[in-house]
């Protein structure tokens, strides 16, 4: 069972985390028949280490490509969530759930925050 920690200074082992954007990005039409613009919102990733350091080149845009053009429009990766002694089944298994919204705090608290109105 995964088990999530949060801003602990002293993690040195494998871990899933997942990146709240601080607004969503919008890419860019790569493909213009595509029908849809894609929206994202979150980065699901596996470090191999210390997921803070692996954090941190994301928020520095030394990451993936989506982060680092995510960085370059503005926008702040939040950790959100980092799950201990992730393996990257864990990671996949949590990217194929396709909701990253519901594994999130921050977009939990703001759904909640929008039943309470
Ligand atoms: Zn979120």
């Amino acid at each position: 069972m995964l088990t999530r920690f949060e801003h602990c200074p002293f993690i040195f082992t494998m871990s899933c985390y997942l990146l709240h954007f601080s607004k969503p990005y919008t890419g860019k039409r790569r493909n213009p028949n595509a029908k849809r613009v894609q929206i994202v919102s979150h980065y699901l990733g596996y470090a191999r280490r210390d997921p803070y350091e692996r954090i941190a080149e994301h928020q520095s845009g030394r990451g993936a490509r989506l982060t680092q053009v995510a960085v370059q429009n503005g926008i702040e990766l939040i950790p959100a969530q980092i799950w201990m002694s992730g393996t990257r089944k864990d990671e996949r298994k949590l990217k194929n759930r396709k909701n990253a919204a519901q594994l999130c705090p921050f977009c939990q608290d703001a759904i909640r925050n929008e039943h309470k109105k």
